[in-house]
């Protein structure tokens, strides 16, 4: 067997190109879809996302209020700028880059964002809508899973789905997604506390891999046929790559390419879903200002 490999990459752009009709449209009703990322301080990997979500906003048409803040900015200095942000009608996502430096307490800065703007879908706001399966904004990651499975044509009524990962920002929402109503399948939560791992991985319709550790999902770990989502990224060394080191998922693609049905490739699988899916719940915001949803 050799699985399709499903390709995030034009999944995403598609997205986006249905984003960017929509933004077209509201503005020319008098709304124009407005985010403002904030980043705080110079952390490599932040400064890379924030230049995607950049890039993304110019693709799509939307206003781009992002603002930058020096690596020592106090919290209190942080708290006031999303406050500001807040009352501002002219902005209707606000997106603060995480993780923020030690001195700034998470938690704090994203219980300040206002929910009716909160494009990440960190507030306990937005978590407890997700879960009580009341409108809000799905957090982007879980999110851009459950659009690619439904893209692919994977069912996922009945199925048996396993998630390695129980983070807030990953494992959790997409084992809360998969659970709910619309989906129907039946989730098993696997984390650093499960015996056994392999022996509920292969009990899986569809895996979804997100522990963030390189390929610890070995091809004997899948069930014949299962749908892989591999939401990994991690960096390991490869003196051949121009940079020192690549890029690859939870799972050990090639091998797993041999059992599964469907699987996604890293990068190129769900990473470019995640800024989509922000992209996404940007356009809803500004339509719910606008009293279009
Ligand atoms: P975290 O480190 O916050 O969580 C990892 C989870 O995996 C934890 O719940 C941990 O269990 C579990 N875990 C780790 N090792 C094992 C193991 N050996 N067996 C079973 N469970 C294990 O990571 P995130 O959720 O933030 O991210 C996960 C991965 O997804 C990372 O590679 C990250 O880079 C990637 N990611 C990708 C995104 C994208 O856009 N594609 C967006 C966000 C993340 P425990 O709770 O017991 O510690």
């Amino acid at each position: 067997m050799s699985a399709t490999v499903i390709d995030g990459f034009a999944v995403a752009a598609s997205v986006r190109a249905q984003v960017a009709e929509s933004v077209a449209a509201l503005r020319e009703k008098g709304t124009h879809a407005c985010l403002a990322v904030v980043l705080v301080g110079e952390d490599p990997a932040s400064v890379s996302y924030v230049t995607g979500k950049a890039k993304a906003l110019a693709e799509v048409g939307m206003l781009d209020r992002s603002v930058h803040l020096p690596a020592d900015a106090a919290e209190s200095e942080l708290l006031a700028l999303v406050a500001s942000l807040n009352a501002d009608p002219g902005v209707h996502g606000i997106l603060v880059q995480l993780p923020l430096p030690k001195h700034i307490n998470e938690a704090k800065v994203i219980m300040a964002i206002d929910p009716a703007k909160d494009v990440d879908g960190f507030h306990p706001v937005s978590v407890g809508n997700m879960v009580i399966g009341r409108p809000g904004f799905l957090p982007c990651t879980p999110h851009g899973v459950m659009v690619l499975l439904r893209r692919a044509g994977i069912e996922t009524n009945g199925k048996h789905a396993v998630v390695v990962g129980r983070s807030n920002i990953v494992g959790k929402p997409v084992a809360i997604l998969l659970a709910a109503r619309q989906a129907n399948a039946t989730v098993t939560v696997c984390h650093t506390g499960t015996k056994d791992l392999a022996s509920f991985t292969r009990q899986a319709d569809i895996l979804v891999a997100a522990a963030g550790k390189p390929r610890m999902i070995t091809a004997d770990m899948i069930k014949p046929g299962a749908a892989v989502i591999d939401v990994g990224v991690n960096r390991v060394e490869d003196p051949t790559a121009k940079k020192g080191f690549r890029l690859v998922g939870d799972v050990d693609f090639a091998p797993a390419c041999e059992v599964a049905s469907f699987i996604t490739p890293v990068p190129r699988g769900v990473g470019p879903m995640t800024i989509a899916m922000l992209m996404e719940n940007t356009l809803l915001a500004a339509r719910r200002a606008a009293g279009e949803a």
